[in-house]
């Protein structure tokens, strides 16, 4: 039957954004009655969540730090003409392990699995069947809001959790391995160690189109794990992502399809980096602000989550550039020039490209220099907008 519950703070979506809210929250404010509401019956689907240690400011790591199951003292890259080893801290964190802290952190009650919500405004919740939910406020983190108001490229793949015969020889994270045949886009291998006989392979393109074949992915994965010398005894788990890639595009527009007055976090809110679809840094970033804000109440939330989410979208007009020079400027064939280009340029300016906090310097040294695309075409591809294509 149908019933009715007040609560505090409703947060929608029990995935990656909404976790880290209601665990900050009930860290910083440990009295509040808390709902994590999700459509499926675990905390954070099924996802390993990557970062580097520079994506996550000092005073926010912990609420990070009980969730990582693996850690690296550096990482490295590898293209056709250069290939180089980076220092600094590389996380990942296991969707299970997300699961299992937010269980035996948030009190039973807050937790509400198995429930899909059918509506939800900025204080009330309605859920399938009929329970309806009334929240001093309410933040929507249910994922994707509707990206197509972007102009849009896709970083796509299939990644498999092998478990091997013998043990491999890698020791860190080969975050981009794009010595392999360019198809599709730019095309990489991503290549995490998670034991000495495990590792997570990764066949990941950046492409202009969203469509995606596990199968053929699956074979250019076991065809990689081959061509290392990895003799596969099984593939013990499996995730496919198709990620936006922003090349442009209206922000209070896409705000405003996911409902104009809804606080919102995580992709919903537009909270993610133009050029990697990450979200892990804007997502932490978000659940401290939320923690430390001095009233719940729906239009509070909103405001702040707005303004945040508003922010980081201006300020990220650098990546989108980018993103046009490596989706409209070069040839498919030929996008990995400009990531071995950038894989050459100064560590720090990598760290803060990734957390999405590049200085003007590090955008000048970007731009500086003989561009890896034709200068004519590198231009038009700055200038462009939404939906303009550029002549080759
Ligand atoms: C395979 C994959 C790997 C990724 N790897 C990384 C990575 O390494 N690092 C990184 O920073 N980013 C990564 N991303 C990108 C991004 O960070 C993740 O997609 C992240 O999970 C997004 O967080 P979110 O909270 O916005 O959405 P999600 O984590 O997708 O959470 C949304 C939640 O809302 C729930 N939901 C949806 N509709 C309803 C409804 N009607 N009722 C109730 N519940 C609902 C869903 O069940 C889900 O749990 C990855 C994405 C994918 C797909």
């Amino acid at each position: 039957m149908p019933s009715k519950i007040s609560c505090d703070i409703a947060i929608v979506g029990g995935g990656l954004a909404g976790s880290l809210i209601a665990l900050a929250l009930h860290a910083k404010r440990p009295g509040l009655d808390i709902r994590l509401i999700d459509g499926s019956d675990v905390i954070g689907g099924d996802h390993i969540w990557s970062f580097f240690a520079s994506d996550v400011a000092p005073e926010h790591r912990w609420l990070v730090a009980p969730l990582i199951g693996h850690m690296w003292r550096g990482h490295r890259v590898a293209f056709p003409a250069h290939a180089r080893e980076i220092d600094g801290g590389y996380y990942a964190i296991r969707s299970e392990q997300l699961d299992r802290h937010v269980r035996a952190t948030l009190p039973p009650r807050a937790l509400m699995l198995g429930k899909r919500v059918a509506s939800l405004t900025r204080s009330s919740v309605v859920i399938v069947g009929g329970t309806r939910i009334k929240a001093g406020g309410v933040i929507d983190a249910r994922g994707p809001a509707d990206l197509g108001l972007f102009a849009l490229g896709w970083q796509k793949f299939v990644g498999q959790e092998l478990v091997l015969s013998d043990p491999h020889d890698q020791d860190q994270p080969l975050v981009m391995d794009a010595t392999i045949r360019q198809t599709d886009g730019y095309r990489f291998v991503y290549a995490l160690p998670t034991g000495v006989e495990r590792i997570f392979v990764e066949d990941t393109y950046y492409s202009d189109v969203p469509e995606l074949d596990p199968t053929v992915l699956r074979k250019r994965i076991a065809d990689y794990a081959a061509g290392r010398g990895w003799r596969v005894e099984h593939v013990l788990r499996e995730e496919q992502g198709v990620l936006p890639v922003v090349l442009d595009g209206d922000f209070d527009a896409y705000w405003a399809s996911g409902g104009q007055q809804v606080p919102k976090a995580g992709m919903r809110a537009g909270l993610f980096h133009p050029t990697t679809g990450y979200s892990l840094p804007d997502a932490v970033r978000a659940a401290a602000l939320v923690a430390e804000l001095d009233s719940l109440d729906g239009a509070t939330l909103h405001d702040a989550l707005f303004d945040l989410a508003k922010k980081t979208w201006d300020a990220r007009g650098f990546y989108r550039i980018l993103n046009r020079m490596l989706f409209r400027a070069a040839s498919p064939d030929e996008r990995y020039k400009v990531l071995e280009r950038f894989y050459r340029l100064d560590p720090g300016l990598i760290a803060r490209f990734y957390a999405g906090r590049s200085t003007m310097l590090d955008k000048l040294r970007v731009f500086s220099g003989k561009p890896p695309v034709p200068i004519g075409r590198a231009i038009a591809a700055v200038r462009s907008r939404p939906g303009t294509a550029v002549r080759r």
